[in-house]
């Protein structure tokens, strides 16, 4: 399926590595010239490298921390109009909810839904004028199922999916969409960080305790950057012009409801 993004312009946050650079090369195979975002300038110019040699779009990279007004103006400047928005910032640490201090509170709203909600007003309005845009926004399974450990994300997140649930609303008319991509557990470094600690905190070596959870996903396995790519390229397309406040479980069959 051709997807129709052949020379459209994309923002894609916090794509070194992991899921946003899934999105990002998705994008470009499908044509895509990109501005892509994170904060080690070594780890991000070689992501560029290897998206452009890949696919020879245009890949400009601004290292810079996207949770600050200074990263998001830079990364904004670079692109100039975009076409397509793709959300993501790491997430925040687990932890007991008697620990989170305001501040702590603060610094995961900040990142998980005000960075997401700052850049979607500041670029929504140039997309509805050119009648063309999409934002995916990477949150996570948690805003269906909540982890009680990752309060911090369970809160932050769960806030930005109830914006765009009514924002989404308003821009579709124009052929804007807006939709959250939820991941349940992906084979990405963040994932395999938690995993070698909660293997050290069970007394398992790590490779035995990563095969024991993908084992216990219905899938058998944890998804794969890729995959999470390919949906959000699909979500992006200009064929999902009518999919717009949804948030799109991508979970291996893992939550256990019927919808
Ligand atoms: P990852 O493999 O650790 O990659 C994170 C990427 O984000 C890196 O490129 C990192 O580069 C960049 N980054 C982090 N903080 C940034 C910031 N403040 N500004 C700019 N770039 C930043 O993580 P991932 O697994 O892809 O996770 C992406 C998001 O999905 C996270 O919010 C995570 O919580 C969520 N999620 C992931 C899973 C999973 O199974 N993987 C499940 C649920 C939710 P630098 O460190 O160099 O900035």
């Amino acid at each position: 399926m051709d997807l129709g993004l052949k020379g459209k312009k994309a923002i894609v946050c916090a794509a070194s590595k992991g899921l946003g650079k899934g999105c990002a090369l998705a994008l470009a195979r499908e044509g895509v010239d990109l501005v892509i975002n994170s904060r080690t300038k070594a780890t991000l110019d070689a992501t560029a490298d290897e998206i452009r040699s890949e696919t020879g779009v245009s890949v400009t990279a601004v290292a810079c921390d996207i949770t600050t007004p200074e990263g998001r103006a830079a990364v904004l400047k670079a692109a100039g109009p975009i076409d397509i928005l793709i959300n993501n910032a790491g997430g925040p640490p687990p932890g007991n909810f008697r620990d989170w201090s305001i501040e702590d509170w603060q610094k995961a709203i900040n990142a998980n839904m005000l960075t997401a909600i700052e850049l979607i007003r500041l670029t929504v309005d140039g997309m509805i004028e050119r009648k063309f845009g999409r934002v995916v926004n990477i949150t996570s399974g948690a805003v269906k199922a909540p982890i009680p450990i990752l309060g911090l994300s369970n809160g932050a997140r769960a806030g930005l999916t109830g914006f765009v649930a009514g924002a989404a609303r308003e821009t579709v008319r124009h052929n804007v969409t807006i939709n959250g991509l939820l991941p349940g557990p992906f084979d990405t470094d963040r994932l395999r960080g938690n995993m070698k600690l909660q293997a050290e905190k069970a007394g398992m070596p790590y490779e035995a305790f990563s095969k024991q959870q993908a084992e216990k996903n219905p899938a058998g396995r944890f998804g794969t950057a890729d995959e999470f790519g390919a949906a959000c390229a699909f979500l992006c397309s200009v064929h999902a012009g009518f999919i717009t406040g949804q948030n799109v479980l991508m979970d291996g069959g893992a939550f256990p409801g019927t919808l």
